[in-house]
């Protein structure tokens, strides 16, 4: 672990720009709504690593195309990412079992990822909660302390 002063839309950015050609391969869109760039105090690998792991999901709900926005913001000393997808949304029994280790749904899935997320903000004092949009698809919050 190695913890240093990062922003988060170059984080976001990296990972986005990194995810790109998987995306387009998809025909899916990866729309990135910038608010206040938040000063964190983190292991910029790791932080990386936890948004690849959700966009990837994101990505694998959607093998038809469609779009996933990437939200951030500020406030009151929280920086909040919320990873939105067109994908078919979670099942309410399947809610609970999401962070458990070996958890999947794919037929070469490691169900992995989702604790690897959940281990990574402990880490940083942050906290994931998953949401099933009300339309379509679901979103995931990461919520990371901001550093002053
Ligand atoms: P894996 O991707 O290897 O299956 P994860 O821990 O990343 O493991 O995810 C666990 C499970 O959570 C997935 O198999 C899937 O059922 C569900 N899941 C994760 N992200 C999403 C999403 N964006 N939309 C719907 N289901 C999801
Ligand atoms: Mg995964």
């Amino acid at each position: 672990e190695n913890k240093e002063t990062e922003t988060i839309h170059e984080m976001l950015q990296d990972v986005i720009t990194l995810l790109y050609s998987q995306a387009r391969l998809q025909n899916v869109q990866i729309n990135f709504e910038k608010g206040q760039n938040s000063s964190l105090l983190c292991d910029r690998s790791q932080i990386k690593q936890l948004f690849i792991n959700l966009i990837k999901n994101a990505l694998e709900e959607m093998p038809n195309g469609g779009k996933i926005d990437i939200r951030q913001r500020q406030a009151d000393g929280v920086c909040i990412v919320d990873v939105v997808d067109e994908g078919p949304g979670i099942p309410d029994n399947v809610l609970e079992k999401l962070k458990e280790p070996f958890f999947t749904t794919k037929k070469e899935g490691t169900g992995l990822g989702l604790m690897i997320c959940t281990q990574i903000l402990e880490k940083h004092n942050g906290r994931l909660d998953i949401l099933r949009n009300e339309t379509i698809g679901s979103t995931f919050s990461v919520f990371l302390p901001v550093m002053n």
